[in-house]
């Protein structure tokens, strides 16, 4: 399928200074839209001025959330080329959640096809200073107009960019997170290791109470017990616990994020030992306590690596390692930013240079 292409006015197409751009604020001044019908299947791709779009009220999306997305994103090498990381494991995560979500899945090379070139028009856009980057969001809902609860017969497909800062502006501190026994993310069954809105707009509740007690992100545990940890905010969650790196095996409740699997990937090369397994959270506790427990971080796309500092649990706060960002810590994220930024090897290919 060929991508049509219309263009947005000269004067809207220059790029503004880009120094540390909010997240998710700004938007470049295209975006890819596809169609989707159920007797036509995908149809008219095309690449036009970034607009807002017009929805039947009754729209599926609006009412019963048959909705998924992604986020990845394209770096300004310190050789200025662009390259994305990772791109073909975020697709085949969109189609992955698409099919949960029974939502016709896409041609993995047309979506590709379409990344590609939305980042070539809009490149002026992808901002230049370490740690920024151009964040795309691909995204698929469910269009048809009626409220009664079913598979919705059609569907948009886009795919927006927008450029963003460094995640730590103020330095590599870390944050504190708060343990919920009264809320959870995802069960056995549910839809947690796919990316769809319900998931997230079900997370608010306890990410706001966490926020009100000084809190910045959630330490989700499993559903059943209330014993096992899975995720920390919508970040994967990182253990050094007796000199080995430990993460929580993926059990069907939890994301299988892309930064995570890089993290894991990565751990023999840089000589960490590392393991997926269950870890539960008196596990954690105990080994703050002992000492043994010396380094927590999250993964995910948006900030790599987001290094923990003190972890709230039964009314009580748990430091770790002073609330500084530790060694093991340091060396993932200096190493994965490295890979995106084309500053070291790329033992995985995991970069796709884009060039005109
Ligand atoms: C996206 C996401 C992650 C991180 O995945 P990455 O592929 O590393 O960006 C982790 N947990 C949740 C709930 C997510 O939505």
């Amino acid at each position: 399928m060929e991508i049509r292409i219309d263009l947005a006015p000269k004067e809207l197409r220059k790029a503004p200074e880009l120094k540390s751009p909010p997240f998710g604020k700004i938007f470049t001044p295209h975006m890819f839209i596809m169609k989707y019908e159920e007797d036509q299947g995908w149809y008219s791709p095309e690449i036009k001025p970034f607009s807002e779009i017009k929805l039947h009220p009754a729209a599926i999306v609006l009412h019963y959330a048959q909705t998924v997305f992604e986020g990845l994103k394209v770096y300004w090498g310190i050789d200025g080329r662009i390259r994305l990381f990772r791109v073909w494991d975020h697709i085949n995560r969109l189609n992955r959640s698409a099919e949960r979500m029974c939502i016709p899945t896409l041609n993995s090379e047309l979506v590709f096809e379409a990344i590609k070139t939305l980042v070539l028009i809009d490149k002026d856009w992808i901002p230049k200073e370490k740690g920024s980057a151009l964040y795309l969001r691909p995204f698929i809902f469910a269009t048809e107009g009626t409220l009664g609860l079913k598979v919705s017969r059609e569907y948009l497909f886009l795919i927006i960019a927008s450029p963003v800062g460094a995640y730590y502006k103020e330095g590599f501190d870390p944050v504190k997170i708060y343990v919920t026994e009264d809320y959870i993310r995802a069960c056995p069954g549910g839809p947690g290791d796919v990316k769809t809105g319900g998931n997230y707009a079900a997370s608010l509740k306890a990410q706001a109470i966490a926020q009100n007690k000084g809190y910045t992100q959630v330490l989700w545990l499993d559903a059943i017990e209330r014993k096992y940890v899975e995720e920390v905010g919508s970040m994967n969650i990182f253990f050094y616990l007796e000199e080995e790196l430990v993460t929580p095996m993926l059990t069907g409740s939890i994301l299988p994020g892309i930064t995570r699997d890089s993290v894991l990937k990565l751990a023999p090369l840089l000589g960490v030992p590392a393991k997926e397994r269950k870890i539960t959270i008196e596990e954690v506790i105990e080994g703050i306590e002992r000492k043994t427990l010396k380094e927590c971080f999250g993964t995910g796309t948006a900030a790599v690596i987001t290094p923990v500092g003190k972890i709230f649990y039964k009314g009580r706060d748990y430091i770790i390692n002073r609330e500084e960002t530790g060694k093991i810590t340091r060396l993932f994220f200096e190493y994965i930013t490295g890979i995106q930024y084309g500053e070291k090897e790329d033992p995985f290919k995991w970069t796709t240079l884009l060039e005109d």
